[in-house]
């Protein structure tokens, strides 16, 4: 029988002048961008910690983490890549991950088929087993005062 396993993941970057905002491996044209080690693609490390989460594999920053060179400035669908190789190794599959991008702005609709596109391909599973939604938060907190954006996954795993 299948062992089914569920992962969740969170993750927030700070919106700042002089970045690129980059979600879901697509650039966003958009007058501030995410600051982080890597290319803060936040969307990409929720999705990273709930499949990591689901394997009990710890977290994004134990396995990648933010002191090292190795990884400053880095492609995130590189890390992406690697955490879909390390739930591979321990013999699971991606039954389907389910993700919210919580930002007050841009508008992000327009670009969801794309991230969708571009991340399936990433971590090799059909466009159907990757959802992505995006949300504001009415103006409310961090995110709806345009400090920071927020992103959650949750994910399901099987070892067949
Ligand atoms: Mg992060």
């Amino acid at each position: 029988m299948a062992n089914t396993r569920i992962g969740m993941g969170y993750d927030v970057h700070r919106l700042t002048e002089g970045r690129k905002l980059i979600l879901g491996g697509v650039e966003i044209p958009h007058t501030v961008g995410l600051l982080g080690h890597s290319d803060a693609d936040v969307l990409i490390h929720a999705i990273c910690d709930a499949l990591l989460g689901a394997a009990a594999l710890r977290d994004i920053g134990f396995h990648f983490p933010d002191t090292s060179d190795e990884f400053e400035g880095i492609d995130s669908q590189i890390l992406l890549r690697r955490t879909v190789a390390l739930i591979r190794e321990k013999g699971y599959t991606i039954g389907n991950i389910d993700a919210t991008i919580c930002a007050q702005r841009p508008k992000l609709n327009p670009h969801i088929p794309q991230m969708i596109d571009t991340l399936s391909e990433c971590m090799d599973i059909p466009t159907s087993d990757l959802n992505i939604k995006a949300t504001t938060t009415e103006r409310l907190g961090f995110v709806g005062q345009e400090q920071g954006i927020s992103a959650y996954a949750v994910a399901l795993i099987e070892n067949v």
